[in-house]
């Protein structure tokens, strides 16, 4: 088991509609995996509008919030909780700038997007908004604990 400080941290990752329509969802998952991050929840979904009220209620009075949830609700979703050290901070990193006009390449937004209403996907931006994000999208159950083969006894 690590000691390392928040090794098992949790974020909310998200390819958003424009992304699955892409074809992105395995080359996303791929960086969060070869990273070193554990996947320990996903699903795809159609998102509710009221599922997605809830997620972004802090952006409700912004102009663009009308267009975000038609953006959002345009196809499917794949949600995915991934756990490791400092997993939050990475990914947002990993994610690039809000606006993938600002964003460096090597990041999934500077690599794939070219405009901030069509941004690809989603990171939660902090502890707190992991947490609750988290809690908003997934069920307890639907997360799961596992270790790799190597920290197991093999019986
Ligand atoms: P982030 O997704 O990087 O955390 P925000 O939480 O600020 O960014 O915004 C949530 C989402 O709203 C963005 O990812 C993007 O899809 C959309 N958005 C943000 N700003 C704009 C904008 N100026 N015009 C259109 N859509 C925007
Ligand atoms: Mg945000």
């Amino acid at each position: 088991k690590s000691s390392l400080p928040h090794a098992r941290e949790r974020t909310l990752i998200a390819v958003k509609p424009d992304g699955v329509q892409r074809r992105l969802i395995g080359q996303i998952i791929q960086r969060f995996e070869q990273r070193g991050f554990k996947l320990v929840g996903m699903k795809m979904l159609q998102v509710s509008e009221d599922l997605l009220s809830q997620h972004y209620s802090e952006l409700r009075a912004k102009p663009f919030y009308p267009s975000l949830l038609y953006y959002m609700t345009s196809g499917p979703v794949v949600v995915m909780v991934w756990e490791g050290h400092n997993v939050v901070q990475t990914s947002r990193t990993m994610v690039g700038t809000t606006n993938p006009t600002e964003a460096q390449p090597g990041t999934v937004r500077g690599d794939f997007s070219t405009h901030v209403s069509r941004n690809v996907v989603h990171a939660s931006d902090s502890l707190e908004g992991a947490k609750r994000e988290i809690q908003l999208w997934f069920q307890g159950q639907e997360l799961l604990n596992w270790d790799c083969c190597d920290q197991k006894s093999i019986s």
